[in-house]
């Protein structure tokens, strides 16, 4: 994005922000009272609308006392997501259900309206003007299964730009994708950050250069490595774009710095808090990141715990824009494992050194800490050369933590080498480190 592009993405969202006049363009006075006013708005609509909210107490809260106000954990919205809606169930246009592996009992459940999709439509349309032009031919490889899903809107939001959108959903088999990418020739692809990457790795052993301009991922953490690799196989900008099922999707894109995303602010407040004591952090400090939907009809979620650790880049951007950053999601709260006392490792440490390996499509890991038998398994999925375990070992002994743990006789680190078929394809689920006991 270009300094000028995303200058008038911000003027785009402002406008938003004060109703199409006088778009705001500095962090000033009149932008945080605009910023204030759409909160004390959202929070009220729902305390009046909600029986959740009504009756927890949140009329005694507002702006002034904000932080004192109760959040929102996941355990809250797969319990009592019915509660939390604000409108009668003929205004509700979809309803998402969520279900996270490893977890038992209810899935959560996100209810929007129709605006509500149309604001949806309103971030994807500025985030995929920033990078692409019109008359891109835009392959999506996301969920496409019913109506209303992020490859719909996506889809919507693009051809509102004048581009070619081609939704394939998700990603079942590596050779049909390949086929398909071959045959659509894109400029842009836009798809889930493992499954392009192996996507991308199996083209390479295949044979056939496939060039593209540009690459959006989403929906889960996003290594460095990721973004590294196939801007090298594919000789293409790649964009990292952050948004939640519980956030309509919408959340923040990165600009042409590729240092963070600059948050939809008119739309969502987000908060960092340490998730040990609920306590809002420094900007800058590493904690869990709390959202507030700003002007949802469906469900509105006042300060909800997402379970995604990251930090606000205190600093301004240097591509020019006013919008905040969030930094890359670093992990779950949930996700580090202890190997040794204060030792944590996170899967994205993991995907960092692990995702390199040119025949590595995806791995998976299981954690064993039994009191007689520590175990470290780590399964890998290739595809063409065969992979050599000394060279996951290598990769993995520059883990500190692993290296240590393994050092200290404590730990035995197991590799398993499983080839993948072109007719599977890494899942498409959040990843997450597995734990058995
Ligand atoms: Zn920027």
């Amino acid at each position: 994005m270009t300094k000028t592009q995303s200058i008038a993405s911000d003027i785009r969202l402002n406008n938003c922000l004060s109703n199409n006049d006088n778009p705001i363009l500095e962090r000033d006075e009149r932008f945080y009272a605009h910023l204030d006013a759409l909160r004390e708005k959202q929070l009220h609509y729902a305390v009046q609308r909600s029986t959740y909210y009504a009756a927890s107490g949140y009329h005694q809260f507002s702006t002034v006392n904000w932080q004192d106000m109760p959040l929102i954990s996941q355990e809250v919205l797969r319990n009592q997501h019915l509660q939390m809606v604000c409108t009668s169930s003929s205004n509700i246009d979809r309803i998402v259900t969520l279900m996270s592996s490893g977890t038992t009992g209810d899935p959560k459940r996100v209810y929007f309206t129709r605006s509500d999709q149309s604001d949806t439509i309103q971030y994807f349309k500025v985030g995929m003007d920033s990078f692409t032009a019109p008359g891109d031919k835009v392959v999506i490889w996301l969920p496409n299964s019913r109506p209303g899903s992020i490859s719909e809107l996506l889809s919507e939001a693009l051809k509102l730009g004048g581009k070619q959108p081609k939704c394939y959903g998700v990603m079942n088999h590596l050779s049909s994708a390949y086929k398909q990418l071959i045959e659509e020739k894109p400029d842009v692809i836009v798809g889930i950050p493992i499954q392009t990457l192996a996507l991308a790795k199996y083209a390479e052993v295949m044979g056939t250069p496939i060039r593209v301009k540009s690459v959006l991922l989403s929906t889960d953490a996003i290594s460095d490595t990721v973004v590294k690799t196939l801007e090298k196989l594919w000789h293409c900008k790649v964009y990292r774009y952050f948004g939640m099922t519980e956030m309509g999707y919408g959340g923040g894109i990165e600009c042409e710095v590729h240092n963070g995303y600059h948050l939809y602010e008119s739309d969502f407040y987000i908060e960092i808090i340490n998730p040990e004591t609920g306590q809002v952090v420094p900007d800058g400090t590493w904690g869990e990141m709390v959202i507030t939907t700003l002007r949802r009809h469906g469900m509105p979620l006042i300060r909800y715990c997402t379970g995604d650790v990251t930090r606000i880049i205190p600093e301004k951007c240097s591509c020019g824009s006013n919008l905040k950053r969030i930094d890359r999601i670093h992990h779950r709260v949930k996700d580090p494992i202890e190997l040794l006392p204060n030792q944590l490792l996170t899967r994205s440490e993991l995907d960092d050194h692990l995702l390199a390996l040119p025949s590595l499509l995806d791995y998976s890991v299981q954690y064993i800490p039994n009191e007689k038998e520590k175990r470290l398994i780590i399964t890998i999925y290739y595809f063409g050369d065969t992979i050599h375990q000394e060279n996951v070992l290598e990769r993995l002994h520059q883990i500190k933590q692993v290296y240590d743990a393994v050092r200290s006789g404590q730990w035995t680190l197991e590799i398993i080498l499983e080839e993948m078929l072109p007719s599977s394809c890494p899942s498409p689920m959040k990843r997450t480190i597995r734990t058995s006991k």
